[in-house]
């Protein structure tokens, strides 16, 4: 693999364009940065004052700078910028970081700027970093565009950011408690190089062992899918997006001015690229740094090693949330604990060794769990207390996890007397947590990245009775009038073209047509109001249900289609729990498959499922099963299990439409009625893209 942002991040030559001499500036610290951490290649000040900067001779133009020089940080207001770019580009430089904000993220004015820029890159075929951002670190290379006050430690962790400032803070962090990365990369506003760029530069990095990512708005969301899903085949990726809510999108919107998508969408997004999502800044790094430093977790049962019942069983807790467990340890396991732990200790699960616990204890019994057949994990606790101290412990658990073939996170409890501790514990590669929960929760990222590299890679298989020309020709002609939405009857059709079940039915324009047409069907039938513009048309008396003749069908006629309405004759589906499939086109990630309980509970419950379309059957499976509609479909207390293969299918062929007919934006099948053997869609809303 090819890392397309390889001359950021190993540049042969790098010119700071707008360098200067006061100290409190930051393109000083930028250039600060190049000289003392360490980066090897030449490094070039340009200003017109000229003169010297921190020892090196300044360059009054890009143009006279010597080669080789590959990179260009331009740290100019933003006018200058655009002029400093195509200075650089005429120079040969094709890799730029522009740190100046006053771009897109103003709105208009800003996005001419930023048009400007692309107009540059186009022409010279550059790449852009930023504007309205840092650049890049990189841990090996040791180049370092930002002005943040220091480096990180080396590590596995390769982070991408939206926002700088957020690549400022987890350093800083990082640096207290002792966890390193191999690179990092600030966006801003993505007018060239984006998160799915940025991604691929990750996954191509043989130093990163895990990608950590912190989104705000994805305009190419299918390439970031993409992107991420060969990443995620490789290496571990953690993501937090911001603006997932209403306020949250706010907030980004008026930060790099990017648009947040809905979560949802982003949501299925992470599920197909096999990304773990998370909530929390904390969150992240807490999963990132077990990815990056632990064994595969192979299984759920943990064992929870401790000197204190209390955080043990809050650890025990935590664990159970995660979908993993304490095992239950086998009698010779628990002999063996018994000869290393000190006298008294609980051998069950967890292991609590009581407060006289030392250093030696924890190793011992490590090593007996290592070589448990039934543990797949460890989870260890320590509280400090009088007689051993916080560092000892972290030795000891250190050492014992060097070779061990399991995972091992640690939470040594406490506040300052603990720093070390954890320093220690990440030079070992342990993870260490504050807290019992937030070590579950590393060993949980753990166990789902274990769920993500074991999934099937089986795509999509093709589905068959499909007939794309009728399908066409029904949007052609439906379209054709104007209307957005289509009606009943065609709907109802195009359904049959997708080779989803629907009851028989027509259109009626009288009484005695509504009952021809019920003869013809055969009883019982129902008959609806034709209205396109009411969402839902029982709420305004419009659907009479169960009528069992003629008779019966003139009757409702008269009673609830007004003078110049048409009526909806349909065959009643056999008896059957309700179910709601939908799609809808998602701006930044294409089709967007949804299942969830019908009725008129759904929007309360909210008891529903968003997957990517197209969509295997294993992925349409899977979106059932996560839902309360799914296990009662599966039968609860004696009732039938429903067809549920009917409904993987219903599901897989929504978004086999959405797929392959652009022009519609979005489909409700409310209900799909699931029968004992087979579905039916009996009301179908077709909502088609704005012309
Ligand atoms: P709307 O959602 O606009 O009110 P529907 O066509 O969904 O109208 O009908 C309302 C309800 O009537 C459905 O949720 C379902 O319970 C029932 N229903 C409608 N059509 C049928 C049918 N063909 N067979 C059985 N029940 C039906
Ligand atoms: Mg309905």
């Amino acid at each position: 693999m090819t890392d397309p942002l390889h001359p950021f991040f190993h540049p042969d030559g790098v010119a700071v364009i707008g360098a200067s001499s006061n100290p409190n500036k930051l393109s000083y610290g930028v250039l600060q940065n190049l000289v003392t951490h360490g980066y090897e290649g030449g490094v070039y000040p340009v200003n017109p004052k000229g003169g010297e900067i921190l020892g090196l001779k300044v360059y009054p133009w890009v143009g006279d700078v010597p080669d080789p020089v590959e990179l260009a940080v331009i740290i100019l207001r933003p006018e200058l910028s655009i002029e400093a770019l195509e200075a650089c580009g005429k120079r040969g430089i094709r890799a730029a970081v522009v740190v100046a904000s006053g771009f897109g993220e103003l709105g208009s004015g800003g996005e001419e700027r930023e048009a400007q820029l692309q107009e540059v890159i186009a022409r010279y075929g550059m790449r852009l970093i930023g504007p309205n951002c840092i650049g890049v670190m990189d841990t090996t290379s040791r180049v370092d565009t930002t002005f943040l006050t220091a480096m990180p430690e080396v590590g596995g962790i390769g982070f991408a950011s939206h926002s700088g400032a957020i690549c400022g803070g987890t350093v800083d962090w990082a640096n207290t408690v002792g966890f390193g990365f191999s690179r990092m990369i600030s966006l801003g506003n993505q007018v060239d190089v984006n998160m799915a760029d940025a991604l691929a530069s990750l996954a191509a990095d043989t130093h990163t062992e895990v990608a950590a990512a912190y989104v705000e708005g994805l305009p190419h969301g299918r390439q970031f899918v993409d992107v991420a899903s060969n990443l995620t085949r490789e290496k571990p990726l953690v993501v937090i997006k911001a603006g997932r809510t209403p306020s949250g999108t706010r907030a980004v919107r008026s930060h790099t001015g990017a648009l947040a998508g809905e979560n949802r969408a982003f949501e299925a997004a992470c599920h197909r690229a096999g990304a773990i999502q998370v909530e929390d800044l904390q969150e992240l790094l807490d999963a990132s740094v077990a990815l990056d430093y632990c064994q595969p977790l192979t299984g759920p049962g943990i064992a929870l090693l401790t000197n204190a019942g209390g955080p043990g069983a809050v650890g025990a807790d935590a664990l159970d949330q995660q979908g993993l467990h304490l095992v239950g340890l086998t009698s010779e396991t628990q002999d063996l604990l018994r000869e290393v732990c000190p006298p008294g200790a609980m051998t069950g699960n967890p292991v609590d060794m009581l407060g006289g616990a030392e250093p030696e204890h924890y190793q011992a019994a490590m090593d007996v769990l290592f070589d448990a057949p039934e543990v797949d994990g460890i989870l260890v606790v320590f509280v400090p207390q009088a007689l051993t101290g916080p560092p000892e412990v972290a030795d000891a658990v250190g050492q014992a996890a060097v070779g061990g073939e399991k995972p091992v996170v640690c939470c040594i409890y406490g506040g300052k007397d603990i720093h070390e501790a954890a320093k220690m514990l990440h030079k070992s590669a342990v993870p260490h947590y504050l807290t019992p929960a937030r070590a579950a929760f590393g060993l949980g990222a753990l166990w789902h990245y274990h769920h993500i590299r074991t999934r099937s890679a089986v795509g999509p298989e093709p589905l068959e009775q499909i007939d794309q020309r009728r399908a066409k020709e029904l949007i052609e002609t439906a379209g054709g009038d104007g209307r957005r939405v289509m009606d009943a009857h065609t709907g109802a059709e195009m359904a049959s073209a997708y080779g989803i079940s629907a009851p028989p039915s027509g259109l009626a324009e009288t009484a005695e047509e509504a009952a021809k047409l019920a003869d013809e069907i055969g009883y019982p039938v129902v008959l609806k109001r034709v209205a396109p513009d009411v969402v839902h048309k029982s709420d305004v008396g419009g659907v009479a249900l169960n009528l069992e003749d003629a008779t019966a069908v003139q009757e409702a006629y008269e009673a609830i289609i007004g003078a110049n309405e048409r009526a909806f004759v349909q065959k009643m589906a056999p008896e059957g729990l309700e179910v709601i499939v939908g799609a809808q086109r998602d701006r930044q990630f294409g089709p967007l498959v949804m299942f969830g309980l019908g009725g008129v509970y759904v929007e309360v419950l909210e008891d529903v499922a968003f997957r990517l379309a197209p969509l295997s059957e294993e992925d349409a499976r899977e979106m059932v099963m996560e839902t309360a509609a799914g296990k009662l479909l599966k039968g609860v207390r004696g009732q039938a299990r429903r067809d549920i293969e009917a409904v993987v299918e219903t599901i897989r062929r929504i978004g086999q439409l959405m797929v392959d007919q652009p022009e519609i934006s979005a489909v409700d099948l409310n209900p799909l009625i699931v029968g004992d053997e087979g579905a039916w869609a009996v009301d179908i809303r077709i909502v088609l893209e704005d012309r």
